[in-house]
């Protein structure tokens, strides 16, 4: 199953290959940096193995910085638009975490949890359904 995707412009396509949806986990992440970096009240992202993503138009623009705790954490965008593409951290491994509101169907890869609750705003409701950690993003 392919599931495509792209950021806010068009500059930069991609397309994630998987076997089944069970392949990708969707999280919300509540904490600072992802607010920081999303501009927006929390971080949404689909973690799939990197070898089922491939960009088919355009390429990333790359920035890293530590996550906060020591793990340097790079994330790729559109240089032109700017929308988040990609980010993963030093200890990500075989998998990477695509930024989930450039995937063009996103009912496909619903989420299953949520972390950093802790920091969570607090006229954002739980959702319902899905996992509630107070910190770490495994
Ligand atoms: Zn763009
Ligand atoms: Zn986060």
């Amino acid at each position: 199953m392919i599931y495509p995707g792209g950021c806010y412009c068009g500059n930069i396509r991609y397309e994630i290959d998987l076997k089944s949806p069970d392949e990708a986990r969707t999280s919300i992440c509540h904490c600072k940096n992802c607010k920081k970096f999303t501009g927006s009240a929390f971080g949404i992202t689909a973690k799939l193995p990197w070898k089922s993503f491939k960009i088919t138009k355009g390429s990333t623009t790359k920035h890293e910085s530590d996550n906060g705790s020591g793990t340097t954490l790079t994330r790729e965008f559109c240089g032109a638009c700017g929308s988040g593409i990609l980010e993963y951290g030093a200890n990500a491994g075989e998998n990477t975490y695509v930024f989930y509101g450039t995937l063009d169907e996103l009912d496909r890869l619903p989420p299953r949890g949520e972390f950093f609750c802790k920091y969570r705003g607090r006229w954002l409701p739980e959702i319902p359904g899905v996992f509630h950690k107070q910190e770490i993003k495994e």
